[in-house]
C-alpha cells in the first residue's frame, strides 16, 4: 500500500475543526506527506462539525483564516474553504467524494489522529468511506494504537487494508487546552504558529 507506482499521484486531506489549528495538526500532516509521498496536503476546516454539538465553535471563516495562516509556510500545504462554504453538517464522505471528482487521477489519503479514527464507526457511510479512500491514523498522546487496532479488528480485511498507522512525535497539544489557556491567561506560545497566536490575540478569541 505504501509503494508508489510510477504514475500514481497522491493527495492528503487533513480534516478537523481547527479551533484553533496547532502544531499537533501540522506535525501529523507533515509526517503523512513524507511517509506516504503525498504531493499536497489540503487542510479542510469543518463548517459545522456533526461530532461537536456540545460546545460553541468559532465562526467557520475565522477558523479557516487561522488555518490559512498556519499552512502558509509549507509549500506542500494549503487550506480549502470547501466545508466552511457548504451549508449543513460537514460529513467527510461528502468532502472525499467532492475531492475525488475534483482530482480524478489522485489517490486520496485522509489524515486523522488516533482519537478521531477510533470513532469512525459513527461517521456517515463509514464503510463506503473506508472503501473509497485511504486513512492514515497518527499517534496522539493518550490514545494507544493497539487499542485502536483492536477496535477496528471486526472490520472486513478489504476495509482494514486501507488504514495505515503512523508514529508522529508525541505532542500533547489540543485545541481544547489552547482555548482554556487563553481563557485563563496562560501562555500558548510554542503550541501553535506565531501567526495564529498573533491572530488570536488581535481578535480577542477564546477570552470567554
Ligand atoms: P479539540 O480539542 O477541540 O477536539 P483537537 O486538538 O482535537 O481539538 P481537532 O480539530 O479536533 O483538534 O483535530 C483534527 C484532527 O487532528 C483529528 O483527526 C485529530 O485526531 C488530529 N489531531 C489533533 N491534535 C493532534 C495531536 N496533538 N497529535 C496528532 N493528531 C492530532
Ligand atoms: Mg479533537
Amino acid at each position: 500500500m505504501n509503494t508508489v507506482t510510477a504514475r500514481e499521484r497522491r493527495l492528503g486531506i487533513m480534516g478537523g475543526t481547527f479551533d484553533p489549528v496547532h502544531f499537533g495538526h501540522l506535525v501529523a500532516a507533515e509526517g503523512a506527506r513524507y511517509s506516504f509521498s503525498l504531493e499536497k496536503v489540503i487542510f479542510i476546516p469543518a463548517g459545522n462539525p456533526p461530532h461537536k454539538p456540545d460546545h460553541i465553535i468559532t465562526e467557520p471563516s475565522i477558523r479557516y483564516k487561522m488555518t490559512c495562516l498556519a499552512v502558509a509556510s509549507n509549500p506542500s500545504f494549503c487550506a480549502s474553504d470547501l466545508e466552511v462554504e457548504r451549508p449543513g453538517p460537514s460529513f467527510t464522505i461528502d468532502t472525499v467524494r467532492y475531492m475525488m471528482r475534483l482530482h480524478p487521477n489522485e489517490r486520496i489519503f485522509f489524515i486523522t489522529g488516533a482519537d478521531a479514527l477510533i470513532e469512525i464507526s459513527t461517521w456517515k457511510n463509514f464503510e463506503v468511506l473506508l472503501s473509497i479512500c485511504n486513512f492514515v491514523a497518527a499517534t496522539r498522546p493518550g490514545y494507544r494504537l493497539l487499542e485502536l487496532k483492536e477496535k477496528l479488528d471486526p472490520l472486513p480485511d478489504s476495509l482494514k487494508q486501507n488504514i495505515s498507522y503512523m508514529e508522529v512525535p508525541a505532542l500533547a497539544i489540543s485545541s481544547t487546552d489552547i482555548r482554556q489557556r487563553v481563557r485563563e491567561g496562560r501562555p500558548i506560545k510554542y503550541l501553535l504558529p506565531e501567526s495564529v497566536e498573533d491572530y488570536i490575540i488581535q481578535n480577542n478569541l477564546y477570552r470567554q
